[in-house]
């Protein structure tokens, strides 16, 4: 890293000879360990003051991998052979502390990247940072690569009258255990794997849950006969089409969970994994909330017309008293806010060519986890990516020692 002021501008301007990462979630690490192996050096540069800010700051106490371990650990280090088969949050987070220190990581922290723009003149990416206290930092470097994840920023759907009801409202990333609400009518608006794990940790905690189905969704046990679901799927998509493995996976959740239709848990036209390749919509894993739903400790409820006060209306004219709201409405990529480019990436922030050929765009632009494939897919980018670093940073290196100019020139010119 080569670091001075520019005159001009009050920004500090720091030249990276590798590549600048953003984001030090899971996919941020998981590039900085491949790249640390081929001893290439890089920056990554980080909004929150920690690692993994999503598992530290933005999930409930009770969440656990959704997959099992071996999906989940990232390259170069296995998870610690103790853990469980489903690692809890505390668990996780620690495996990614020990994964930095490991590789010995060490990201900037608090620098948030406002933009990222490539310059044509000098063949370099400019990266803008900005920090809590307003200072600014410009990062120049030759490869950028995008990880600031599938669930960025929240979403928080326009509902009429939301502004005027008095309860409390918290969308799930600030949720943290239904301890708070024992006693209480919560509304949860959204079924996902947040939406029934939400409802189920308030039941838990003696409150009453309302969980708000719009749309179709496909929920699957979590296990089928001791094996997990989407390990069992996995196995079958090698020998079989995806359709059919679809037909084996609703023919077994059927006899597991019963007919969940009759629950108000309509299922979608296309199966579960269809549904995920086309959509990117994930299956709910149920891991208990489903029993609640059938003893009507959680019940379910259909989409929202209005708030007011006190209550809601819902769309088959039925009033609810409720107390709080979770929003457990999910996440959206934050890219098209600060990545000012338009080849690679599509509106929605997700790169336009599908798994596994995302991870790469032009002019040394690269994606780790936007596979819609979990912790999975972001290992597999991240190996891709640091192999193909790897191979144009040798390249260059070569060529220095035989005294070629190289991008530096460019850089004395400020
Ligand atoms: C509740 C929940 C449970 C999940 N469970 C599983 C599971 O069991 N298995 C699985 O495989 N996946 C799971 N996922 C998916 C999850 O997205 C991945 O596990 C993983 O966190 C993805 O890692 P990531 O590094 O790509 O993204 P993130 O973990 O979101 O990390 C991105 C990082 O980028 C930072 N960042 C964002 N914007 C900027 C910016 N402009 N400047 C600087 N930094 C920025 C963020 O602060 C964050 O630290 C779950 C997700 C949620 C929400």
């Amino acid at each position: 890293m080569f670091n001075f002021n520019m005159d001009c501008f009050s920004k500090r301007c720091v030249w990276v000879n590798g590549p600048v990462i953003v984001g030090a979630g899971p996919s941020g690490l998981a590039v900085g360990a491949c790249l640390k192996e081929q001893g290439i050096p890089f920056v990554i540069l980080e909004r929150a003051d920690c690692i993994a800010s999503l598992w530290q700051k933005r999930t409930y106490d009770r969440l656990k991998l959704h997959l099992p371990k071996q999906f989940c650990q990232l390259p170069k280090l296995p998870f610690p052979q103790d853990y469980p088969e489903y690692p809890n949050k505390k668990q996780f987070v620690d495996y990614l502390e020990s994964y930095a220190s490991h590789f010995d990581i060490n990201p900037q922290f608090n620098e948030c990247v406002q933009s990222a723009q490539y310059d044509e003149a000098c063949r370099l990416w400019r990266v803008h940072t900005i920090s809590p206290d307003g200072t600014e930092v410009e990062y120049i470097c030759q490869w950028l690569v995008v990880a600031t994840g599938e669930n960025a920023e929240r979403v928080v759907p326009q509902i009429d009258g939301l502004q005027e009801f008095q309860g409390e409202i918290i969308h799930a990333c600030d949720y943290k255990s239904g301890k708070i609400y024992q006693g209480k009518k919560v509304l949860v608006v959204g079924c996902g794997n947040s939406g029934m794990e939400v409802s189920l940790d308030l039941c838990n905690h003696n409150a009453q849950p309302s969980m708000v189905v719009r749309s179709a969704v496909h929920v699957l046990p979590r296990e089928i006969l001791g094996k997990s679901t989407f390990e069992l799927a996995v196995l079958l998509m090698k020998w079989l089409p995806l359709w059919l493995v679809d037909k084996v996976l609703l023919i077994c959740a059927w006899f597991i969970l019963g007919n969940t239709n009759s629950y108000g848990l309509r299922r979608p036209i296309k199966g579960p994994l269809e549904l995920k390749n086309t959509q990117g919509k994930t299956p709910v894993l149920d891991i208990g909330a489903l029993e609640r739903i059938r003893s009507g400790e959680i019940k379910v409820v259909p989409g929202i017309n209005k708030f007011s006060k006190n209550n809601v209306e819902l769309v088959n004219g039925e009033f609810l008293d409720i107390d709080a709201v979770v929003l457990a409405t999910g996440y959206c990529s934050n890219v098209p806010y600060w990545l000012k480019e338009n080849q690679m990436f599509s509106e929605n922030g997700f790169p336009k060519s599908p798994f596994p050929h995302g991870w790469k765009g032009q002019a040394g632009l690269y994606a780790v986890g936007f596979t819609r494939r979990g912790l999975a897919g972001a290992s597999s980018d991240a190996m891709n990516i640091a192999q193909d670093i790897g191979k144009v940073y040798k390249e260059d290196l070569l060529k220095k020692k035989q005294k070629v100019p190289t991008h530096r020139r460019c850089i004395s010119t400020f």
